[in-house]
């Protein structure tokens, strides 16, 4: 399946008919077309919606900045997408019936971009979507590799938690700084 049946079959989906309210859009992934880090986020904010692109509101621009400055990734190693795809009300954290409906897609989305190794769960949403069978809290789990089938996946805490609470930034950042490294050895 291609990336554009994947949000055609979002779309239409009944399980979202709530969240599709005046000026809500659905926004797609975007990165490379066979990344080996697939990335994903809770759900896209106002900025995101309206540019219909994901990671360019404020805590977007915190995540491509670790991404990029921390952990030193090229572009054409990953792709990242939103765990749920339309903006919840408010900006509310998506509800976990949400979060469930959209685990089938996201799997669809994986495997259009050719089911990369490693994968990065930012968020609470993201972990409960991606690695249920994990048990703690992301700030518990964030910053080390786990094993997930024959694949890995790493948890990172939001950037939302960064900054409300600043005094985590700077362990956030080791993160991002050792995932980077990490990723470097194991797939040179
Ligand atoms: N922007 C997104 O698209 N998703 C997030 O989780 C945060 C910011």
């Amino acid at each position: 399946m291609i990336l554009a049946d994947v949000y055609e079959g979002y779309r239409s989906d009944p399980a979202f008919d709530h969240l599709r309210t005046d000026g809500i859009v659905l926004v797609p992934g975007e990165g490379s077309p066979r990344p080996r880090i697939f990335i994903v986020g809770e759900a896209p904010g106002a900025t995101e919606t309206l540019q219909r692109r994901p990671f360019v509101g404020p805590s977007g621009k915190a995540i491509r900045s670790l991404m990029g400055d921390c952990a030193k990734l090229d572009p054409v190693d990953w792709f990242i997408t939103n765990t749920v795809k339309y903006r919840p009300p408010g900006n509310r954290t998506p509800e976990p019936e949400e979060i469930a409906a959209s685990v089938p897609y996201l799997r669809q989305e994986y495997a259009a971009v050719g089911s990369p190794p490693v994968l990065v769960a930012v968020g609470n949403p993201a972990r409960q979507a991606l690695a249920p069978h994990l048990k703690f809290g992301t700030t518990t789990l964030a910053g080390k590799p786990y094993p997930l089938g024959e694949r890995w996946i790493w948890v990172m805490v939001h950037p939302r938690y960064a900054i409300s609470q600043r005094s985590y930034r700077p362990k956030m950042e080791q993160h991002w700084e050792d995932f980077g490294k990490w990723f470097r050895e194991e797939f040179a």
